[in-house]
């Protein structure tokens, strides 16, 4: 079951999330052969993706980009705010990734590994501009360097705990914030340190093998929690023939006539889903005289 719970702490300047991505991570990872220590580490990034852009006011995509210096060049996370997702891993070529490859020797064996998120405003009306932070990667796991990076870039003290693996991705987001309390009521101040504590417990096979709910319910059925409607999240996909279209565009009319000349069809793979598209030399030359792709002949096919 995919689930995204998010909830606050009664009286208390504490949030929480907790989700679970099954089906749909299931779904999106059935489309490639990843090495396992490479699905694990795409799949806590893809749940810490998650729970970040549920935690934010904003209409358009977060973004979130681990460039790594070892055999993960890049890790790629989008999350929509319908709660769609896409992500997909890019490995150096002939990489090797030994069995059992943690954090630290799949993306920043040199210490030159970096994490960006952006906030992209997409289609939604002007008036939000794209925001970009990008960081070192520090730590040792991608929940401290998140950790880092929020800490640092948005001033938000946060503790995430993550795991993955060929069933699902999991994870959970606390976060102390500023919160003005009810006329005469106490804020609680020990909120924080006790609800991190008591998190520090969950271990991640727990994670693993729990719902949303059942995590929420074993760590903090003591708490009070005020609920947020469950968010369901779901894999989809946003490549299209127009979009393939206007990237070409961009690359330039030489470079897409040298790949013409060189290979009789220009082909594109979505890195993400692996739909597939192609352009003879009369679609190239269509796209370049009107910028557009229509009539398309060939729609995505896998
Ligand atoms: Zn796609």
């Amino acid at each position: 079951m995919d689930r995204l719970l998010k909830f606050l702490f009664h009286q208390a300047p504490v949030r929480g999330e907790v989700v679970r991505l099954s089906g749909s991570w299931q779904q999106m990872t059935a489309l490639h052969a990843y090495p396992e220590p490479v699905l694990r580490l795409l799949g806590e990034t893809t749940a810490a993706a998650t729970l970040l852009s549920a935690t934010i006011k904003f209409d358009g995509n977060l973004i979130l980009q681990i460039h790594g210096d070892g055999p993960v060049q890049l890790l790629v996370v989008e999350c929509r705010p319908d709660a769609a997702y896409r992500a997909t891993a890019k490995l150096r070529p002939n990489a090797r990734v030994e069995a059992g490859a943690g954090w630290r020797e799949l993306v920043n064996a040199g210490g030159q590994g970096r994490c960006a998120i952006t906030l992209d405003p997409g289609a939604s009306p002007a008036g939000q501009s794209r925001y970009q932070g990008i960081v070192p990667l520090q730590g040792s796991s991608v929940a401290e360097a998140l950790e880092a990076y929020l800490r640092q870039s948005e001033q938000i003290e946060s503790r995430l705990w993550l795991a993955a693996d060929a069933r699902a991705a999991t994870g959970m987001l606390l976060q102390r914030i500023a919160r003005p309390s009810a006329a005469g009521a106490e804020q609680d101040e020990d909120a924080w340190t006790r609800t991190t504590t008591l998190s520090d417990t969950v271990s991640a096979a727990e994670l693993l093998a729990s719902t949303a709910e059942d995590v929420v319910h074993r760590l903090f059925w003591q708490e009070r929690l005020e609920r947020y409607a469950p968010v369901t999240p779901r894999f989809a996909c946003t490549c299209s023939r127009s979009r393939t279209g206007r990237m070409l565009i961009t690359l330039g009319r030489a470079e897409v006539d040298s790949i013409l000349a060189e290979q009789g069809t220009v082909r594109v793979t979505c890195d993400f889903c692996h739909a597939r598209y192609s352009f003879d030399a009369v679609d190239v030359g269509q796209l370049f005289a009107t910028g557009s792709t229509e009539p398309g002949r060939s729609d995505p096919a896998h």
